[in-house]
C-alpha cells in the first residue's frame, strides 16, 4: 500500500466566497478533505495531509514558495512514496517547472494539481483532479514533476496554462501527454522519465534577477535599456514563431551587446506555444544569434525562466549557463539529438 502526502499551497481547491472574491481557507479544506469518503475508498493509497503557511492565491507565490515546497518534500522524501501538491492554476507550471528542477535525482512522483471551481462549490472538479492524482501517485509508475488537470497527466516542465474558463486548464504543446484518465488510466509508457540510480538531492533557488520580455510590432528597444543593466543575470526573450525579432539592429544590438558584456544570459523562447527555436531560419532571427543569445528550444516560457533560477544557483560562468540552457536536463525541451 504506498503512501503519499498531500500538501495543500492555496488556489481555488480550497477556496470560499468571500466579499472580495473568492479566498484560500485552511479550515474548510482540511474538514472537507477529512471527510471525503473516495479519499479513504478501499484501494486508495493511505495518505497524510499538510499545508503551508499562508495558503496563498498562486498569483502571489516567489521563488521563496517554490522552496518551501521542494523543503517540504525533501524533507519527507523517504517516508512517502509519492507527493501530491494542491496549488493554484495561475502559476502550476512556473512551481511545476522549478521543482523539477530543484529536485535532482527524484525517483517519486510529484503531482500538481487543483480546480478551476473550488471544492466548496457543487460542480467543483476538485475532486476528480485529486482522486486521480492520488491514484496516480501511487501507481509506481512515475518518477517526475507532474500537472494532473482535467483527464490528462503532462509533464509539469512541458506545461502552460492554457485555459481559465475550461476544465483543461493546462497543455504541454511540445511533448504528448504522459497518462491519460478515461474509464482506465493509461500511461504512455515511452514518454515518462526513467528511473534515477543516483541519490536524490533538493537544491532551493536563491532569488537571483530573471526577466522576461515579449516583442510586439513597434516595439521600442530603447524603452527596456534601463532594465538590461548588469544587475539583471538572466532574461528571456518571447519572440515571433520559430525566433524573430523586429528589425531594431540600431538599438536592439547595442542593447545586446552590453547585455553580453554583463554577462547576462540572453534565451530566445517562442510566443507560439508550439515551435521550436531556430534562429537560422529567418535572418529576422540571426541578429539574436549572432549578439550571443541561446536558443530555448522548444521550452516553454516558464521552464526558461525556471532553468535560469536553477542554472545560475550553480554555475558562476554565463558561458556554462549558456551552454546548458541549451540542452536537456530534465526532460524539458528536445534536444537536436533527442530528434
Ligand atoms: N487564482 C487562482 C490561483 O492560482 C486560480 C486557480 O487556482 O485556478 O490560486
Amino acid at each position: 500500500m504506498s503512501r503519499i502526502l498531500i500538501l495543500h499551497t492555496g488556489g481555488t481547491i480550497g477556496m470560499t466566497r468571500t466579499a472580495d472574491g473568492y479566498q484560500p481557507d485552511g479550515e474548510y479544506f482540511r474538514q472537507a478533505i477529512f471527510h471525503m469518503d473516495s479519499l479513504k475508498a478501499q484501494g486508495m493509497p493511505k495518505w497524510d495531509f499538510m499545508e503551508t503557511d499562508p495558503l496563498l492565491d498562486s498569483s502571489r507565490m516567489t521563488v521563496s514558495e517554490w522552496n518551501t515546497i521542494g523543503r517540504i518534500i525533501s524533507d519527507h522524501y523517504e517516508e512517502y512514496d509519492g507527493f501530491v501538491i494542491l496549488h493554484g492554476t495561475d502559476t502550476m507550471a512556473y512551481t511545476a517547472s522549478a521543482l523539477s528542477f530543484m529536485l535532482r535525482n527524484l525517483n517519486k512522483p510529484v503531482i500538481l494539481t487543483g480546480s478551476q471551481i473550488p471544492l466548496c462549490e457543487t460542480r467543483s472538479d476538485g475532486r476528480d483532479n485529486l482522486i486521480t492524482s492520488m491514484i496516480i501517485a501511487g501507481s509506481g509508475k512515475v518518477r517526475e514533476v507532474c500537472i494532473y488537470f482535467g483527464g490528462v497527466l503532462l509533464r509539469g516542465n512541458r506545461t502552460t496554462k492554457y485555459s481559465a474558463d475550461g476544465m483543461q486548464a493546462f497543455v504541454s504543446p511540445n511533448y504528448p501527454a504522459l497518462a491519460s484518465a478515461g474509464i482506465s488510466i493509461q500511461y504512455h509508457e515511452g514518454t515518462l522519465l526513467k528511473q534515477s540510480y543516483d541519490r536524490f538531492a533538493y537544491r532551493p533557488f536563491a532569488d537571483v534577477p530573471i526577466g522576461v520580455i515579449k516583442v510586439f510590432p513597434g516595439i521600442r528597444f530603447e524603452l527596456f535599456e534601463s532594465i538590461l543593466t548588469d544587475k539583471l543575470k538572466g532574461v528571456v526573450i518571447e519572440t515571433f514563431g520559430s525566433g524573430n525579432v523586429p528589425d531594431d539592429r540600431g538599438v536592439l544590438l547595442p542593447m545586446l551587446k552590453k547585455a553580453k558584456e554583463n554577462g547576462t544570459v540572453v534565451v530566445v523562447c517562442s510566443q507560439c506555444p508550439q515551435a521550436t527555436v531556430d534562429m537560422n531560419a529567418y535572418e529576422a532571427g540571426s541578429i539574436l544569434r549572432d549578439a550571443g543569445a541561446v536558443s530555448g528550444r522548444d521550452m516553454t516560457t516558464e521552464a526558461a525562466v525556471a532553468k535560469l533560477y536553477y542554472l545560475f544557483n550553480i554555475y558562476d560562468d554565463p558561458m556554462r549557463i549558456k551552454y546548458s540552457m541549451e540542452r536537456n536536463i530534465r526532460g524539458e525541451l528536445t534536444q537536436k539529438n533527442d530528434l
